[in-house]
């Protein structure tokens, strides 16, 4: 708790709760000079501001930092940085890491600056690259680990037809090898490509195309298996390992034993395997197409369970939106797998969440905050409120109720698979480096106040 500075600063947040790192602050306040948190002190002592926001009976969070999320950019039409970062803003999330599955993917330092340059021209909330991984990339591994990516990503399996192909084993061994070097995280799409092109092709002879027949093809074991193969490669050549969406709490265990070996692995899961199950893609049918599939209900609350006691350790949204249309083709094989995620990821996790008794507020802001930035290396500049970090700021009235409705989304696409779904607590604001970008659904901010963030170097990190 600083003195009272002298000067005047940009904004002062008073009147609120704060979810800090050592806990839950009452009756202090945060101050905001140049988009940094200038100082965290009792009001006497914060300095005047020009803006004074006041979040009296309200509860102060740190900003989401969302892990996984496909802006569809360049090269689709179903989603685009102005949508999804205006939904991002909508829905508290504050940072969000792109995926490189797009066309051109973002596997090469050329492509990583074309997506760049976009990005940094339609951003409403703050953003970060991961680099994918092609079988005859590895050359440009280091080069795009050199424009800032925080992490990789590894295919397992196919994720765009003749664009992001499957790596072999002996490729994604090599690849292991080569990012090792850069000390950053590799995370996989890990499911067995062998196991599900025997079994769907089985289903389709069959005559199966319902939705069911989309999570037979794609059983635990056929997950289960990648997961233990990526650890068996990371370990081998001591590559950081992060496991994307994962659906299964088999998996979960496979990635604490790897650690309790020495291999720095993590995992995350997505509201939609905590909330959705096997049932609900009877009823969403084609909507609720994800890979991997959506799981029974034993299995979800081992999930909760996995959360809660540390073995997963973040919630990322997973955003994949694409056109209603297309997601409701009779041919549950026919239509792309992917749902639309970012701006409800917060409600969801929250109301379901703490509202239910299942997680505490502190887990809360440690699964989509703080846990994410520290995996990917832009911690404590993202995820925590501390003096010196970007303000990066969610207000939330705990106290309100909310439906969540398909025409309230920013999404492109504009339909959620949560339609109807009454929420407890809302999103008041959302500030990124001390702009209000969005206040009670609406977004306020403007666009390119997003900005390119960059992993911490090696010698930065030593410090932290
Ligand atoms: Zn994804």
């Amino acid at each position: 708790v600083a003195g009272r500075l002298l000067r005047t600063v940009d904004v002062v947040v008073i009147g609120g709760k704060i979810v800090s790192e050592f806990g839950i602050l009452e009756n202090v306040g945060i101050a905001i000079e140049s988009g940094r948190i200038a100082s965290i002190a009792c009001p006497s002592h914060l300095p005047s501001a020009s803006t004074t926001i006041d979040a009296s009976s309200k509860l102060v969070i740190p900003g989401v930092v969302d892990a996984h999320c496909h802006s569809q950019t360049p090269g689709f039409n179903m989603e685009d940085y102005e949508h999804v970062t205006a939904a991002a803003a909508a829905g508290g999330v504050t940072t969000l890491q792109d995926h490189p599955i797009n066309i051109p993917p973002t596997t090469t330092a050329e492509n990583m600056r074309l997506k760049l340059s976009i990005a940094q021209r339609e951003s409403y909330v703050d953003f970060c690259l991961l680099g994918g991984v092609l079988p005859e990339n590895l050359q440009e591994i280091s080069r795009l680990a050199e424009l800032g990516v925080t992490g990789y990503k590894a295919p397992m399996v196919e994720l765009l037809p003749d664009t992001v192909p499957k790596l072999s084993d002996g490729e994604l061994f090599e690849a292991f090898q080569t990012i090792s070097a850069t000390s950053l995280r590799v995370g996989v799409h890990a499911e067995n490509e062998q196991i599900i092109s025997h079994l769907t092709k089985k289903l389709r002879k069959l005559g199966r195309r319902d939705p069911l027949a989309h999570i037979e093809s794609r059983p635990p074991i056929s997950e289960y298996e990648a997961v233990r193969r990526a650890v068996l490669l990371a370990r081998e050549v001591g590559c950081k390992l992060h496991i994307f969406h994962l659906s299964i709490p088999e998996g979960a265990e496979a990635v604490r034993s790897a650690g309790n070996e020495g291999l720095d692995a993590s995992c995350e899961t997505c509201p939609h395997y905590l909330l959705l199950d096997s049932e609900s893609m009877i009823q969403l049918a084609g909507l609720a197409k994800i890979n991997p599939p959506l799981r029974d209900k034993t299995r979800i609350a081992k999930l909760w369970e996995a959360l809660r006691e540390g073995s997963i350790n973040i919630v990322a949204s997973d955003h994949a939106p694409f056109f209603k249309e297309e997601k409701m083709k009779e041919d549950v094989f026919e239509v792309p797998a992917g749902i639309p995620s970012v701006q409800t990821m917060l409600p969801l996790m929250l109301s379901e969440g703490v509202g239910k008794g299942r997680l505490t507020m502190e887990k809360l802001t440690e699964i989509l905050c703080s846990g994410p930035a520290k995996l990917f290396s832009i911690y404590p500049k993202k995820g925590v409120i501390r003096v010196g970090s970007d303000a990066d700021i969610v207000v939330l009235d705990l106290k309100s109720e909310d439906t969540i409705r398909s025409d309230g989304m920013h999404y492109k696409v504009g339909w959620t698979p949560y339609d109807g779904w009454k929420v407890k607590g809302r999103i008041e604001k959302t500030i990124v480096r001390g702009e209000v970008v969005a206040e009670k659904g609406e977004i306020t901010g403007s666009k390119g106040h997003g900005e390119f963030v960059t992993p911490k170097t090696k010698a930065e990190d030593l410090r932290n």
